[in-house]
């Protein structure tokens, strides 16, 4: 089936107030008003409202970088569902492999943030990748899909296809080296595959399995060109106006 693709820039613990909305408005301008290729930006709690009103109008959504799962309470220094979505959020990135590595996420984690993203009408970017180790001991396999289970346990096949899957390999983030558009290609079958014996084939086939990881404009074409790769999730592109543009627009023409 066509999956609509999917790009979507995370941009990480990046950008002041103003420098946010300086790119948001650049963004706005150099994307005007594509709708062929879906288009999120993450930028970091503190300037959701200011660019949530940079891209009022516009085609591009926006998402956070995360989120905690209790409604409300003592939990400080966190951000709930309801806080995000009054805020004008779409989608919420959870389990990214920074906060994995650094902040203890794990994948019971990860399942609850899913949980509570999902039941506040908000959609899930799920990320899962195997570190460099991994790879070399031939673990892709069994780390993505041990992700993709814990992450989605429990949901229903309807939940699922609203969820979004990262595909992000650890040693291609932020490091400028990246997945060979057939080895990204191999772990997204790997994913759908565990999809669609999780939640069937027709909602396995429905999900996007965005890649990430080192995309940039002079390779996102060939990577996104790949029959089970439906998308990117950016980092550092993800911060200039014309590299990000330059990754939607060779899909988005
Ligand atoms: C990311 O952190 O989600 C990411 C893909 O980063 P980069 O594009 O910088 O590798």
């Amino acid at each position: 089936m066509a999956r609509k693709t999917f790009i979507a820039g995370n941009w990480k613990m990046n950008t002041t107030v103003p420098e946010a909305v300086a790119l948001a408005e650049k963004l706005v301008a150099l994307t005007g008003t594509t709708t062929d290729v879906d288009v999120a930006i993450c930028p970091p709690y503190t300037n959701l409202a200011a660019v949530a009103a940079a891209i009022d109008g516009s085609a591009i959504k926006l998402g956070a970088q995360d989120v905690h799962w209790e409604e409300k309470g003592a939990y400080t220094g966190k951000i709930s569902c309801a806080m995000l979505k009054a805020l004008g959020v779409t989608y919420v990135i959870v389990g990214h492999s920074e906060q994995r590595t650094y902040f203890g996420e794990t994948d019971a984690t990860v399942n609850k943030k899913v949980a509570a993203v999902l039941a506040a009408g908000l959609l899930p970017i799920v990320c899962v990748g195997e570190t460099l180790e991994e790879r070399k001991a031939d673990r892709v396999r069994e780390v993505v899909e041990t992700q993709t289970r814990g992450g989605l346990a429990g949901l229903s096949a309807d939940q699922a296809a609203q969820c979004t899957i990262a595909y992000e390999p650890v040693w291609a983030i932020g490091t400028g080296e990246t997945a060979t558009p057939d080895q990204a290609n191999d772990a997204h079958r790997i994913i759908r595959s565990v999809l669609a014996e999780m939640f069937g084939a027709d909602t396995a086939d429905q999900m996007r399995i965005q890649y990430g990881g080192s995309m940039k404009p002079g390779n996102a074409a060939e990577l996104l060109g790949q029959s089970d790769v439906d998308g990117g999730l950016i980092g550092g592109a993800a911060l200039k106006a014309e590299d990000f543009c330059g990754i939607i627009h060779p899909v988005g023409n």
